[in-house]
């Protein structure tokens, strides 16, 4: 089986990847947020430009795929228009912010809690000319919400949370640290980019310019004092579903993706969407229209739909690093997936769909052959290699239950 090639970067807007199937232009809305307008822009911008379709990331962003080289520039300016690219392609890859989709209301308004206001800092200071140079998958956690953590099974090197003391209590904490910091909405930005200043210096970054702060502290870095703290991170919120959550309501599509002229009808029911890293999409106050979704098959709307326990990324023929299909093999096993399980189909060792550890992960490693790994990432030992996927069973792929 060939290695997968590391890439060490997320293609943006403005340095597109290209795949098996034309340029793939990921949007990064700010504040993980799009207004309606926004929303029904971007959706047009992917009918004219790419494949008509819209996929939504684990990092909170939107993918347009299909793009090609001579549609890219028109692309680049609708986005534009729009608000939704950065001023250089520099300023976009370092803009890599999540922030909790669940932002309780404050003042009557779910942007002045201090999620929105401390992203809003942190993406300034990344964006003047001596910010940080950080490697490209290093990113920031936001992730207030009243005594909760909504993010914190999510990926994210410094990270802002709220803390286990009070509702008004945030911490900053470098991921792989048991505790964190207490910070305030005015000192929780310039704090952390101290931290990533600190991260550099202290060496995290490795010869190739990639590096985690998980690793660093694994490997015995050590903290400065004014960095570290002893206070422990709110509870987990719990596991997202689609329907109700967190006073509005979640909406997810079957591996992330949707057509766009859907996608611009849940701007026309909902108004402003705020996209998750969970593959759904965030209505605040809830969803209007709520009957006309049930019937519609672009949608997941019932929590114990089988398609919720399965990822797979875009795998054969899409993506040119692919040995084998995914989306296809996934759909068919999903029925065989126990609730609470999940299952991983991924087109090679790379694992983008989910980059953890996952209980069952099937990578393709030729196009009719699967490694099958138990609670492990994608590039795990294999427990047992197949030609004949398909017929794995519940048993096969959960051998402990
Ligand atoms: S994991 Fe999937 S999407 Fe990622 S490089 Fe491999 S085949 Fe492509």
């Amino acid at each position: 089986m060939s290695a997968p090639v590391i890439q060490g970067w997320c293609p943006g807007a403005l340095r597109p990847m290209m795949s098996g199937d034309g340029l793939v232009v990921r949007v990064r809305p700010r504040n993980n947020s799009l207004t309606a307008s926004q929303a029904e822009g971007l959706a047009a911008a992917a009918i004219r430009h790419g494949n008509g379709y819209l996929s939504l990331s684990n990092r909170a962003n939107i993918n347009i795929r299909g793009v090609t080289p001579k549609s890219h520039p028109d692309l680049i300016a609708e986005l534009m228009a729009l608000d939704l690219v950065d001023e250089n392609a520099e300023n976009e890859a370092r803009r890599n912010i999540l922030v909790n989709p669940v932002r309780p209301h404050f003042l009557g308004d779910p942007d002045h809690y201090p999620n929105v206001p401390i992203a809003d800092a942190l993406a300034d200071a990344l964006a003047i000319p001596d910010a940080p140079r950080l490697p490209g998958k290093f990113g920031f956690i936001v992730d207030l919400g009243r005594g909760l953590r909504h993010l914190a099974r999510d990926i994210g090197d410094i990270r802002i949370e709220s803390a286990a003391t009070g509702w008004y209590d945030f911490i900053l904490r470098a991921d792989g640290m048991p505790t964190g910091k207490l910070v305030t909405g005015d000192t929780a930005a310039g704090l952390a980019i101290e931290m990533a200043r600190w991260f550099i210096d202290s060496g995290g970054v490795g010869p190739d310019g990639r590096g985690r702060m998980r690793d660093h502290i694994a490997r015995g870095a050590q903290l400065p004092a004014g960095l570290a703290g002893d206070v422990p991170a709110a509870p987990e919120a719990r596991q997202p579903k689609p329907g109700s959550y967190g006073g509005g309501e979640l909406l997810a599509f079957a591996f992330g993706q949707v057509r766009a002229e859907k996608f611009s009808w849940l701007a026309k029911a909902g108004g402003s969407i705020r996209i998750t890293p969970w593959r759904m999409v965030y209505f605040s106050s809830g969803l209007k229209r709520r009957r006309d979704l049930h019937d519609d098959g672009d949608f997941i709307t019932n929590p114990a739909d089988p398609l919720l326990n399965v990822v797979a990324c875009t795998g054969a023929p899409g993506c040119p690093q692919a040995l084998g299909p995914t989306r296809a093999l996934a759909r068919r096993l999903a029925p065989r997936v126990p609730q609470g399980k999940l299952l991983h189909v991924s087109g090679c060792a790379k694992g983008c769909a989910h980059p953890g550890a996952a209980p069952a992960t099937l990578t393709a490693t030729a196009p009719d052959r699967y490694d099958l790994i138990l609670n492990d990432t994608a590039a795990g030992a294999p427990a047992r290699t197949t030609t004949d996927a398909v017929r794995l069973t519940a048993t096969d792929l959960f051998p402990t239950g």
